[in-house]
């Protein structure tokens, strides 16, 4: 399995920052017309997780986002993160994610 690139702290059990044995990659943020999938790879604001948690599941990610948005914090953690890896600003995150989750 080849490691890609994530900045991400992992919060077991929901997600980790590798790839795991039958994991999926999820993109945080997403939207093709915006960018923000191209974006969140190539910032490194990726997660992995099971195919339960990210699809399947009444909790997974695709079909319950708002749980993973205001429990798991999951937007607002990765803009933190962002913000510290790169020494950016909310302002530098929010011009190119379009939005600020802080
Ligand atoms: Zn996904």
């Amino acid at each position: 399995m080849k490691e890609e690139f994530c900045i991400m702290p992992s919060n077991p059990p929901y997600w980790s920052n590798k790839r795991f044995l039958g994991s999926e990659r999820h993109e945080v943020f997403e939207g093709y017309a915006t960018k923000n999938r191209d974006y969140s790879i190539e910032d490194g604001l990726v997660i992995f997780t099971t195919p339960e948690l990210h699809r399947i599941g009444k909790k997974s990610i695709h079909l319950n986002p708002k749980y993973w948005r205001e429990e798991l914090k999951l937007q607002e953690i990765a803009e933190q993160t962002w913000i510290d890896y790169y020494g950016k600003t909310k302002e530098d995150f929010s011009k190119r994610y379009g939005r600020n989750y802080l």
